[in-house]
């Protein structure tokens, strides 16, 4: 392939390149990548970076400041606004035209800068939430994000994977992709790196090409970057994909429904007001603009921007405590989950796991000097020369038959292996007895595999094997002889998994001295009780057979006559967070429940140790497959602790709970795990350990990967639910105290057999500022209180419930009627005592109304004095805020075209403590509410 200077390559790769039809090392040429283990050096993937731009497909979906603008613009609630500023300018008030856009512009501009921080927030949260990829740079593989990869990049791909960029296949151990967003087919396709002769073919025969979005179900491989960003086959398509946008959380629908409710509410208030108003002898074009005002008071326009706001910094602080949502209605659902069901290893244990036991053939060898530390060196010299040939063996399986990788710590000559946390206990337990792995790979290189499946819970490789060069293996050859080993035989296969499962597959095994025996029933039974053994003490064991072959390419079907060689016991231990964790779901009236691929004796222990209930009663997967719906439901009334469990049985689990009405959360990281992740009410995905594919079923990823994450999300989805019903239960009361105010002022005439002299009680310019200053600023830091004491000691709320259920309607009505009759009462004294300021009377004291009814409603069971006067920072902000404005209102100019007159000192005084009967009120409904708790 002749030299193709840095020009000549395309800047459009796509138009003239049939990448399908060349071989690998021509499509690496041409890319100027001189080795696939080498990869592009960092200086050149800069320069590419500049040349072809980062690899992402343009975003459409965030809006533009000036959209958010514009949408802020033409709320409903600002067009009302606005008519009636216009109305007012044509009445010739101008004034109140001019005060009525002041409060649009204050208005328009707060829900601007809410909106866009939520904007922000959701897009930050995106950003975190792209995949990484394992490239080759400089001769060394580093963890990329997508953004970051380059047409010439070399990158590793395994199962899980997501695809960053269109790809030619350079290697394929059983490499297969599921592409169905591409060409709509829905069985996966295998892959290989071979060249196609044809260059016309369709994007699904291009059997050597993967592409951006796609997924790797299953196997192995490498693949080099041909296309990136907008430049591969899904960014041509990209705009189909974008034009989905979120659709509305339960929550907001809901709301969407109450306001529509109320909208409709309002309209008849106003006319009514109007009539009203005009029967007293009023201007009808002024009631017209009090008629308009009191609808403004009514609409809760907000409403639906509140939640979006609050869920979104939900999100964000959800975040702080590494729980990653990826769609935002989880937020709410988070709150009323009422069954967790988690994976064991990782989450509810460390994920930290440390070889301490060896045992071969009855022998048993005790690893736990072996440091736990990231120390990459033979630890135990003398181990290293006194092991057997079974034991070499066996440490030679752990590291071949493994996928983890030893990487330089930054800086320092020390390595760190990287990896399954499973995999990179046994290769440093390898390492540290002192294998070299680098003579190990190169004298038995991989060139074949069964990749590890949680299905199958056991991994094969295939390794071929040059006559004995090695030293330290001599043993082991010269045993095989004995043995009777075939072995001219060119390949070795390694089998590593669950012990159990790996002794159906095996025929023989090696005794103490090594010889080879057929593998008998007590053989079996005596594996399997130093298994048991080593599980029920709480260890993850995982077992090592052999075998020799004469081909590379093995299928599920050459997993036979396995030799047996010995088992690993690994120590993880629980969690100490994740014992507070369950303690807490348990106190919060939510069921813990343990899903694992593990044996079910080190899963009962596990659940012991950490408190499940049911510990000593594990189910095992396999007995669920014989088990109706019915009896499945019944299982899961009892039992709380499933083992051995296979992907499939996750989604038969969350259905059954689901069926029997329960909100589910359920964790998973591999391939096989997203149908039950998409399922499930809040899926959950890990974050280190996960696959992309489970990520992006996901509706949640732990940060962390620790349950505790988990429940502190379900904390936090609490606090949200909680502060929005606060809201809303703030702003419902005080809209219907104006509402009564407004429409039953000509009561108290009626009731006193008086003529109606005055007909309205509130003029246009003040309640819109009661509405829009004082309610506003107000309902915006009811948002923003911390969590209830009793947050994770009751139980979740049910998902049917509406937001008014649970005494919350009743409690809006009397509040609100409470407002208004107050309001009314001080009014109409002063009114009748024939004082000017009677309406001045009426707009304070509703003022001062509100800002004790938002200190009352904080809590809805716990006192204001219990959960701290002044623990909510920012509403004290406001409520100063508001008495200053409050005060300019009554004894500045501002005075005149509000229609105000200022208060005498005692009447300013007056207000204040008839506000303060509303905060008694709920007070004292809230010991009464607490005693009836209690009984
Ligand atoms: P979990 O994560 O819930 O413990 P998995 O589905 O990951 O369960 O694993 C199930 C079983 O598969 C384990 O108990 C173990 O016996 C086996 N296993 C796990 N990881 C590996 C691995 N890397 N290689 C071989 N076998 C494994
Ligand atoms: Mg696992």
């Amino acid at each position: 392939m002749a030299q193709i200077s840095e020009l000549e390559i395309p800047l459009e790769l796509n138009n003239d390149i049939q990448w399908h039809t060349l071989a690998p090392g021509e499509a690496l040429a041409l890319l100027q990548v001189d080795s696939a283990a080498q990869g592009l050096s960092e200086a050149e993937a800069q320069k590419r970076v500049e040349r072809y731009g980062p690899n992402e497909l343009v975003e459409h979906g965030l809006k533009s400041p000036f959209k958010i603008l514009w949408e802020q613009l033409t709320a409903v609630m600002v067009l009302i606004l606005l008519a009636a500023a216009g109305l007012s300018l044509f009445l010739g008030k101008f004034l109140e035209a001019w005060a009525i856009l002041a409060i649009v512009a204050l208005f328009v501009l707060l829900g601007f800068f809410q909106e866009y921080r939520a904007e922000r927030a959701i897009a930050a949260l995106k950003k975190l939430a792209v995949p990484c990829s394992r490239v080759y740079r400089d001769g060394m593989v580093k963890e990329l994000p997508a953004r970051e990869l380059v047409p010439g990049d070399v990158i590793l791909l395994e199962a899980g994977n997501i695809l960053p960029a269109d790809l030619r296949v350079l290697e394929s151990a059983n490499l297969r992709a599921q592409e169905s967003i591409l060409t709509g087919e829905s069985e996966p396709v295998e892959k290989s790196a071979a060249a196609l002769p044809s260059p016309d073919l369709t994007l699904s025969e291009r059997y050597n090409m993967l592409y951006m979005g796609t997924q790797v179900t299953y196997g192995r491989g490498l693949g080099l970057v041909v296309q990136t960003g907008m430049q591969t086959e899904l960014g041509k398509i990209a705009t189909l994909i974008q034009a989905v946008r979120e659709s509305m959380t339960p929550l907001q629908a809901q709301l969407d429904r109450v306001g529509k409710q109320l909208a409709l509410a309002g309209v008849i208030v106003a006319l009514l007001v109007i009539m009203i108003g005009i029967y007293g002898g009023e201007v009808l074009s002024q009631m017209i603009l009090t008629g308009i005002s009191l609808a403004v008071a009514v609409i809760p326009e907000g409403l639906p921007a509140v939640v979006t706001v609050t869920l979104a910094l939900g999100a964000q602080k959800m975040l702080k405590r590494n729980a990653l949502i990826r769609k935002l209605p989880a937020v709410e659902t988070l709150g009323s989950v009422t069954t967790i069901c988690s994976d064991k290893t990782g989450t509810l244990t460390e994920n930290s796991l440390t070889v301490t036991v060896i045992e071969v053939a009855g022998t048993r060898l005790d690893m736990s000097g072996n440091s736990p530390l990231s120390q990459l060196e033979p630890t135990r010299e003398s181990f290293k020369y006194e092991r057997s040939a079974s034991v070499t063996l066996l440490l030679t399986g752990i590291a071949l038959c493994n996928d983890a990788w030893l990487e330089p710590v930054n800086g320092t000559d020390q390595f760190q292996a990287i990896g399954d946390p499973t995999e990179v206990a046994l290769l440093r337990a390898a390492v540290q007895s002192g294998i070299n792995l680098e003579k190990l790979h190169q004298n038995l290189p991989r060139v074949g595999e069964l990749p590890f499946d949680s299905g199958r819970k056991r991994m094969m490789t295939v390794h071929r094997w040059t006559p004995p060069s090695m030293e330290f293996l001599q043993p082991v050859f010269r045993f095989w002889r004995n043995w009777g080993i075939d072995t001219t035989q060119p390949y070795l296969a390694i089998n590593k998994g669950a012990v159990d499962v790996l002794l159906t597959l095996c025929s023989s095994y090696l005794d103490e001295g090594g010889n080879l025996h057929p593998l008998q029933a007590g053989q079996r039974e005596s594996i399997m009780a130093s298994n048991n053994r080593l599980a029920a003490g709480g260890m993850r064991v995982l077992g090592v057979a052999f075998r020799l072959c004469d081909k590379p390419d093995l299928t599920l079907s050459d997993e036979r006559d396995l030799i047996y060689v010995g088992m690993i016991g690994m120590v993880d231990p629980p969690r100490p967070e994740a014992k507070q964790a369950v303690i807490s779901c348990i106190n919060a009236g939510i069921r813990p429940v343990m899903i694992t691929g593990d044996h079910p004796l080190t899963a009962g222990y596990i659940a012991s140790e950490l408190g499940f209930s049911g510990g000593d009663a594990v189910i095992n997967g396999a007995d669920l497959d014989d088990l109706d719906d019915l009896q499945l439901a019944a299982i899961l009334d009892e039992h709380s602790v499933f083992a051995r469990v296979i992907p499939e049985h996750k989604l038969r689990i969350v259905e059954a709970l689901q069926k029997k009405g329960e909100v589910v959360a359920m964790t998973g990281d591999g391939v096989n795990d997203a149908p039950a992740l998409k399922k499930a009410d809040i899926g959950v995905a890990m974050g280190l350990t996960g696959t992309d594919v489970a990520k992006e079923a996901a509706d949640m990823v732990l940060r962390d990967d620790n349950f505790a994450t988990i429940v502190a999300a379900v904390e936090e989805g609490r606090v949200i639910y909680d502060n929005l019903r606060r809201f809303i239960n703030f702003s419902v009361a005080g809209n219907i105290g104006k509402v009564a105010i407004m429409l039953l002022w000509p009561l108290p005439f009626m009731l006193f057999g008086l003529p109606l002299t005055a007909s309205v009680a509130l003029l246009p310019l003040q309640l819109l500022w009661l509405n829009l200053i004082t309610d506003g600023l107000l309902g915006l830091s009811m948002g923003m209180e911390g969590a209830e004491q009793d947050v994770m000691r009751r139980p979740p709320r049910s998902p049917g419930r509406g937001i008014f259920s649970g005494g919350m309607g009743l409690h809006i009505a009397w509040v609100g009627l409470l407002i208004g009759f107050v309001g009314l009462a001080v009014g109409f004294v002063y009114y009748r005592a024939g004082q000017p300021y009677w309406q001045t009377m009426i707009f304070t004291t509703a003022a001062f109304l509100q800002i004790f009814q938002a200190l009352a409603t904080r809590s809805t069971y716990q006192s204001l004095f219990s959960i701290g006067v002044f623990s909510n920072r920012v509403m004290w902000f406001f409520i100063l805020l508001i008495a200053v404005l409050q005060l300019m209102a009554l004894y500045s100019p501002m005075v005149i075209f509000m229609g105000l007159k200022p208060l005498p000192p005692f009447e300013l005084m007056l207000c204040v403590g008839l506000g303060s009967t509303v905060f008694i009120a709920v007070e004292i409904e809230k010991i009464i509410l607490r005693r009836r708790r209690k009984a």
